[in-house]
């Protein structure tokens, strides 16, 4: 393991661990951050962040010491703008088309729509009013971030809006996914709490097709909105992953953000299977929980792994080891029925498959063994195919099927976005993206159910 990591990750108390790990800017870095903004015209940060924040406009109310206008301005167009300034990826998207870039350092974006955030979050700010009601209601199914960001603009709109969570706590993924050192849960409920100030109800502990029927979401609703994104991660589909040891890592995380944390990986050795967001977040939630080394295990190359450049870099700072061009083949256990060991094949990459993506070939004869401890599969999440087909909804392979400009389904009543339209060519799994199709969804209802008595919505 690393110094760096040594020096950071506390073995004493495991559950300091999951502290936030970056402090955020005091109140002097953030005004002279700040003043470094050019506040361009035409500003190119603005078409860069998917759901369109007015940055230049929320980074000059900092400067001027207006943060409670700085978080309206992020939080009107993105309902989960504080949890995207902890989890976006800012190199890719606004702080990478910051002029800056070409004459010294970006603005950091990211961390002053923190800051503002914060601000608010601290001083138990409510930044939105209801809308008048209009006499129309929508049902959402899933309250995550697509649900609350279409919820949001429903309730400003003056829609009766129910979201149905399955879960006890609505927030999806940012309240139980990602990991707490990078978006702790109260920045989550905080933007949950702005939702429900619209008087949107949220029923917590609903899964629907289970604690209520499909048939009586659609009746009793106007439009409804499916935005119930993936569920958990597939099996690997080898011998062995029945064994005590193996995990799931979404469920894996989700413990760490939901239960006190145990030592249960004190001094063990870990492979996660799978390089996304999802293996690096069950990667580097292992080094804290204390294991004695982490490797990554990815059948294909750097070039091809999702997870983004800060994860990367974040898990290798963790110490976390990357194998590439290596799958496993059997997962081994002794005679109590533990995790002793991971049978592994090198491979090679052969022809492209249909999505670009070069196939890994294994490598005849290159097989080795690992003595682990604890195997966590991260290999994406598989689909509720059978929520779907209860709706009676076209998809493809569960990836529901929409009208790219409308997020209408097969179904004319109801509509679908977030990570629940993603894969096969359409959409992106990420909380921003899944912020914006929310808000257009709000807007293609409203314009189908309104627009003969205002064309512009
Ligand atoms: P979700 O967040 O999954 O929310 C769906 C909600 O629907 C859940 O609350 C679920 O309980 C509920 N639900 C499901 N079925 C039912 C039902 N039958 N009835 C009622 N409710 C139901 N993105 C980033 O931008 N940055 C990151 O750093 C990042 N890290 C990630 C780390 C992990 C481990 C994972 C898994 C994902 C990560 N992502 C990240 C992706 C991001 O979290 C998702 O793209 C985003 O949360 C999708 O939002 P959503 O609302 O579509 O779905």
């Amino acid at each position: 393991m690393s110094n760096l990591t040594k020096s950071r990750i506390s073995f004493d108390n495991l559950s300091k661990n999951f502290e936030e790990v970056d402090p955020g800017l005091t109140n002097q870095e953030a005004v002279e951050e700040a003043n470094r903004c050019l506040y361009c015209y035409d500003a190119p940060c603005i078409t860069a962040c998917p759901t369109g924040i007015d940055i230049p406009t929320f980074i000059k109310k900092i400067a001027s010491g207006n943060l409670k206008g700085s978080a309206k301005t992020i939080m009107m167009e993105n309902a989960v703008g504080a949890s995207c300034a902890r989890v976006c990826p800012t190199e890719e998207l606004c702080e990478g088309a910051c002029v800056l870039n070409h004459s010294t350092t970006p603005i950091m974006i990211g961390n002053l729509q923190r800051y503002a955030t914060d601000w608010a979050i601290k001083n138990e700010q409510i930044l939105f009013k209801p809308g008048k009601k209009n006499g129309k209601s929508v049902a959402i199914v899933g309250g995550g971030p697509a649900g609350l960001a279409a919820a949001r603009e429903l309730g400003l709109l003056g829609y009766a809006v129910t979201i149905f969570e399955a879960e006890e706590q609505a927030g999806g993924l940012n309240t139980y996914g990602i990991v707490s050192f990078r978006l702790p849960q109260a920045i989550s409920f905080w933007e949950v709490n702005q939702v429900e100030s619209l008087d949107v109800e949220i029923r917590t502990n609903t899964a629907v097709g289970k604690d209520i029927s499909v048939e009586e979401v659609l009746e009793n609703y106007d439009i409804v909105i499916l935005t119930t994104g993936m569920s958990s991660v597939p099996n690997l589909g080898i011998d062995g992953e029945d064994l005590d040891g193996v995990y799931d890592a979404i469920e894996f995380v989700k413990e760490t953000k939901t239960k006190p944390i145990t030592n249960q990986l004190l001094g063990k050795k870990v492979v996660v299977i799978g390089a996304g967001n999802t293996a690096i977040d069950g990667a580097t939630c292992s080094v804290r929980l204390g294991a004695e080394n982490v490797k990554i295990l990815y059948r294909r190359t750097i070039e091809e792994m999702t997870a983004y450049d800060f994860e990367y870099e974040f898990a290798k700072q963790d110490g976390v080891e990357f194998r590439w061009l290596t799958t496993p083949t059997k997962i081994i256990g002794d005679d109590k029925g533990r995790v002793t060991g991971i049978e592994c094949i090198k491979m090679e990459l052969g022809e492209p498959e249909a999505d670009g993506r070069r196939r890994p070939v294994p490598i005849e004869g290159s097989e080795f063994t690992l003595e682990v401890d604890a195997v966590i599969k991260a290999i994406g999440q598989s689909r509720y195919v059978n929520l779907i087909e209860q709706f009676g909804l076209d998809h493809k392979g569960g990836v529901v099927q929409v009208n790219s400009e409308t997020f209408q389904t097969s179904n004319d009543k109801v509509f679908a976005c977030g990570d629940v339209i993603f894969g096969k060519n359409q959409g992106e799994a990420m909380v921003v993206s899944a912020a914006q199709q929310g808000k257009e969804t709000a807007y293609a209802i409203h314009k189908k159910l309104f627009s003969h008595v205002s064309p512009t919505v």
